[in-house]
């Protein structure tokens, strides 16, 4: 579950902020704590989420991710590796946004904060076919 800013360098949480943030109207799964934050991150120079933000909707669309709820591990997770195994296409769309988000992660590692959805980790068996890494 996301539950701070997705901007590379923020720091910013809904525990510091107090309130929750809204979603990117784009993919609708990454947040960010302010619209200079998503513009920042729109265009970041190494991790710019324009690179990703249609791939994020296209992959939330297909796999049936849903928009409006935060994701439910045990459902959202299956689910989703299940509409992955079944489409070559949306394989390799979950490995490139997979690294993508990988990078954001590293990118914030002095954060302990786990910045994408818990349905995009691997489980305790990897990714399966969604993973080539
Ligand atoms: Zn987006
Ligand atoms: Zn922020």
């Amino acid at each position: 579950m996301v539950r701070h800013c997705c901007a590379p360098e923020c720091r910013e949480t809904f525990a510091t902020a107090g309130r929750a943030f809204a979603r990117c109207s784009g993919c609708g799964i990454l947040r960010y704590c302010s619209r200079p934050c998503l513009t920042r991150a729109w265009k970041h120079p190494t991790l710019p989420h324009k690179a990703v933000c249609t791939k994020l909707r296209v992959l939330r669309e297909r796999t049936n991710l849903p928009r409006d709820r935060d994701l439910d591990p045990d459902r959202d997770r299956q689910a989703f590796f299940d509409a992955c195994g079944a489409d070559e296409g949306l394989t390799a769309l979950a490995q490139d946004c997979g690294k993508h988000l990988l990078a954001l992660i590293i990118a914030r590692r002095n954060n302990s904060e786990v910045l994408i959805p818990d349905a995009f980790l691997p489980g305790a068996d990897g990714y399966g076919k969604c993973s080539s890494y």
